[in-house]
């Protein structure tokens, strides 16, 4: 037993012995690796996805909360700039698969943690891959591509602040039983520039921010929501491929 219990070695140890060798260790504690030379942005949609944003219109987004029409600023650049509160889009779905492509912007270079460059991308509404400057971090699960609060990425894909960025998200809604209990809960798999950083992480409750209660049921087709956290975040070339029912 205490042979096979010495056979069993730590990342950190497996780590040591190995030297310079890079040992990929997603488990609890170790560090996140980062990753280099990729780039997944201009992604042309696939002939059945629903444009969302394609750098001429807002009209698929209205203010999240007054329902107003989405006042984010359309840029010259053919991207849109957060300004004046979150946006939802009017469509809602259940499972899917998204693209869309960001850059946080440094803004205040003084700024630090959640304040460098924060949005997020809610789905259902309810659970947010975070968007943040995180570049080089030993990314948490509050940093950019984290899950918020639920899961950090397996490595950390980010680049520099004023480069632009893509996150291709894997969407399954939570499920219900006939008695509304919550039988499963919602899973999320992404690709940060085209690298894959979260595998079906699982979330029982809504993340921190989210849409209220009372704006959205768990148990309901909900729309995607960007976040406005007071950063300046540029968004482009949004599309989505509805995998289940969608209800306007
Ligand atoms: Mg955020």
């Amino acid at each position: 037993m205490e042979r096979r219990r010495k056979l069993l070695l730590s990342c950190a140890e497996v780590s040591m012995i190995v030297g310079i060798v890079v040992v990929p260790c997603y488990g609890e504690g170790a560090a996140v690796k980062q990753v280099s030379n990729i780039a997944s942005t201009n992604l042309k949609p696939p002939s059945d996805a629903i444009m969302l944003f394609d750098g001429k219109s807002t009209d698929a987004w209205v203010m999240q909360g007054s329902k107003e029409p989405c006042r984010w600023e359309i840029l010259p650049t053919g991207a849109m700039r957060v300004r004046g509160g979150s946006i939802i889009t009017k469509q809602k779905f259940t499972d899917y698969q998204l693209h869309l492509e960001f850059r946080p912007l440094s803004g205040d270079l003084n700024a630090t943690g959640q304040g460098r460059g924060n949005s997020g991308v809610y789905n259902q509404g309810l659970y947010e891959v975070q968007i943040l400057d995180s570049y080089g971090l030993d990314s948490q699960d509050n940093d950019c591509g984290g899950i918020y609060r639920v899961s950090k990425p397996m490595v950390n894909a980010c680049l520099k602040p004023t480069e632009w960025q893509s996150y291709d998200i894997l969407f399954f809604a939570p499920r219900f039983d006939g008695s509304g209990k919550m039988t499963e809960p919602a899973r999320v798999s992404v690709l940060q520039n085209g690298v894959w950083i979260q595998q079906n992480a699982q979330a029982w409750k809504r993340t921190t921010a989210a849409m209220s209660e009372k704006e959205q049921d768990e148990n309901e087709p909900g729309p995607i929501m960007l976040q406005d956290h007071g950063n300046p975040v540029e968004y482009r070339n949004i599309w989505i491929r509805p995998l289940g029912p969608t209800k306007l």
